[in-house]
């Protein structure tokens, strides 16, 4: 029995009783999902280029979350403004209703809004977007497939994120598997907020977990995702012992976001650093320090939602370098600890990006290959 069949028999299924609407439920379930977008020739979710396929559907709902259209399970629809051309053919063509114009503004009915997409699909100016696509599984290994070259040159290969790759577990696992038949490097990017068996199943067909830990503090870690962080620690602690008693993963990232005002505390790191130290320190070969990015407003905007962050100023390059160093004293091996993303920099003012510096030569290969500056588990 195959990691995705015990997965789909697990004791998380709904009863799967022959003949019944409930069992062909599930078939269907398990053989289609909402993915929110596949993003080609990724350097920053795991080794090598990547294709990222980002699910949509999250169990965490952080407040300063970059992937804001990641969270709802649900496709759904948005405006662009600036490419609205106000043909109203949109107006026109709804089934339900659910658009109105006021002024220049098209507003959406999001009580009447099925995202059917004919207002999408019609748009001349592609001014409106569907966020989300139901994908079957081949189809959807098919796609990331067609990468194998970049895969192959790079040392890439496909990683699993979202939102949360775990909530679709039974469809997730099949298609890790797929992936590998298939001889790809597989990565499962997790925020750890799951049932057991459903991370365990996917882990179990990912050469590579990227696990999210954000904040150390109980109380704090519910006022910033929505939910306490013990299943999150608890499930880090099985990881671990899974990959000490099986050939997957083979290997594990910890990645945590430093968020201004949040998560971007020498307490919470001299914590987090402990908890890895304590648990899984023999299994953790990277420990990511993810700058916060003050992109994502504009993704906040669509969505007719205001985001707390806007505004917020990079770290400055010492700022990070100060967490870097709190990080390598926290009890961890110092070499597995390294920062990512961009920071203010003085050289940044002369139009230079700042790049974090490498301390050892392990780092500086993944540096070169790891350092982009958008997407970090601050993004999801
Ligand atoms: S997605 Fe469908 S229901 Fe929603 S506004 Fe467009 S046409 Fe109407
Ligand atoms: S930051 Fe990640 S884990 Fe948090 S809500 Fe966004 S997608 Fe989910």
């Amino acid at each position: 029995m195959t990691m995705a069949d015990s997965l789909t028999s697990g004791a998380d299924q709904a009863p799967q009783v022959e003949g019944s609407g409930i069992l062909r439920q599930v078939e269907a379930s398990n053989r289609s999902a909402v993915v929110l977008n596949i993003q080609r020739m990724s350097t920053e979710d795991g080794p090598g280029l990547r294709t990222t396929v980002f699910m949509k559907g999250c169990s965490l709902n952080c407040r300063w979350c970059h992937n804001p259209e990641a969270v709802s399970a649900k496709e759904q629809l948005v405006w662009h403004q600036v490419r609205c051309i106000g043909s109203k053919v949109c107006d026109a063509v709804c089934p339900e209703d659910a658009l109105a114009r006021n002024g220049e503004l098209l507003e959406i009915d999001y009580t009447r809004c099925t995202a059917c997409g004919e207002c999408s699909d019609q748009c001349p100016s592609m001014a409106l977007e569907t966020l989300g696509r139901r994908w079957q599984l081949e189809d959807l290994v098919a796609e990331v497939a067609k990468d194998r070259a970049y895969f192959e040159a790079s040392g890439g290969g496909v990683t699993v994120s979202g939102g949360e790759p775990a909530l679709r577990a039974p469809f997730m696992a099949q298609f890790l598997e797929r992936c590998r038949e298939l001889g790809l490097h597989t990565a499962l990017d997790t925020c750890g907020m799951c049932s057991p068996s459903a991370l365990q199943s996917l882990a179990g067909c990912a050469d590579l977990v990227l696990y999210d830990l954000k904040e150390i503090n109980g109380d704090k870690h519910a006022r910033f995702t929505g939910v306490s962080n013990e299943r999150i620690l608890a499930n880090l602690v099985e990881l671990g012992e899974q990959m000490r008693h099986s050939s997957l993963p083979a290997e594990l990232w910890i990645r945590t976001p430093l968020i201004p005002g949040a998560t971007l505390s020498d307490d919470n790191i001299e914590g987090i650093g402990a908890f890895i130290a304590g648990n899984v320190g023999d299994v953790v070969s990277r420990w990511e320090l993810c700058a916060f990015n003050n992109l994502a407003g504009d993704k906040y905007e669509r969505l007719g939602l205001s985001w707390e962050f806007d505004g917020t100023p990079l770290l400055s390059n010492g700022e990070l370098q100060h967490v870097a160093e709190v990080a390598r004293g926290s009890g961890v091996d110092p070499d597995i600890v390294l920062t990512t993303g961009r920071a203010q920099l003085e050289g940044e003012l002369d139009g230079e990006a700042s790049k974090p510096e490498a301390k050892t030569a392990a780092q500086a290969d993944a540096l070169a290959v790891g350092d982009t500056p958008l997407k970090s588990p601050a993004a999801g």
